[in-house]
């Protein structure tokens, strides 16, 4: 397998989110209106608008207190299930030179909210008023001019890389023998499913804090961990409780 792909070593990210404003200027994605809910996660979760987000987590690991930050983006899975679900066939494009996942005109007219379910990694987002699902795209129009995606040439601290497949598959592996001799726990996420490998110095769970619609659907909630675990009735550990 070639193509493109990301490597995000979440061991060198700061939370500067310089990655998710570059997002923005490149897609020209508006702001949205936020507030203070505790958290400096801002906004509180990924939008239509918002299809980059650093996520922020504080666990407690070994009786020591981790502040965990995660960029979050579209996988580009390399079997994507969100390309199944349209009726047609050509409404969400597999680019053949970088294995990008795009959503195309076409993918308006699908069911954006059966498309939002089918990602395991709970990435696409529908417009409340057009309707329309949006998620990040590899910044294809950058990358087929060779220019790097706008949030990797954002960040300053080395934890957004991208390049052809086998080159991040081998920073990968290099970058990860160093991390885990400071964290043992260290790990590379999903690497041979995805196009965006993530380099965790924790176990990935510890990065996420989840998030629930409530019963009108209308303003997410944070549920904990160990709420959404229990709700799997999966073994839990505790975050923020
Ligand atoms: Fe599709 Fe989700 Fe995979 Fe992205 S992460 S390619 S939206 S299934
Ligand atoms: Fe946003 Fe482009 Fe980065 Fe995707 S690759 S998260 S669209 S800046
Ligand atoms: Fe982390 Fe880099 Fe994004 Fe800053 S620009 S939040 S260091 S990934």
């Amino acid at each position: 397998m070639n193509g493109k792909s990301f490597l995000v070593d979440l061991t060198r990210c700061t939370a500067c989110r310089g990655c998710q404003v570059a997002c923005k200027q490149w897609k020209k994605l508006p702001a949205e209106k936020t507030k203070n809910w505790g958290s400096y996660q801002n906004p509180k979760d990924l939008s239509s608008k918002t299809i980059r987000l650093v996520r922020f987590s504080e666990v407690m690991e070994g009786g020591k207190l981790q502040w965990l930050f995660f960029p979050e983006q579209c996988r580009h899975c390399v079997e994507a299930p969100c390309a199944d679900v349209p009726n047609n066939p050509e409404a969400i494009l597999h680019d053949p030179d970088t294995g990008a996942v795009v959503y195309t005109e076409l993918t308006a007219k699908e069911d954006g909210e059966a498309i939002r379910s089918s990602c395991p990694y709970d990435i696409p987002r529908v417009d409340p008023e057009t309707k329309v699902v949006n998620k990040c795209d590899m910044c294809i129009d950058r990358v087929k001019i060779g220019m790097l995606p706008a949030c990797v040439q954002a960040c300053p601290t080395g934890t957004m890389n991208f390049g052809d497949r086998e080159d991040m598959l081998k920073l990968a592996e290099e970058r990860l023998v160093k991390a885990k001799k400071k964290f043992p726990q260290a790990m590379l996420v999903d690497p041979e499913e995805t196009r965006v490998i993530y380099l965790a110095s924790a176990p990935p769970a510890n990065y996420y804090e989840y998030l629930e619609a409530d019963a009108s659907g209308a303003q997410p909630d944070l549920i904990t961990r160990k709420q959404l675990l229990a709700k799997l009735g999966s073994p839990i550990r505790t975050i923020r409780s």
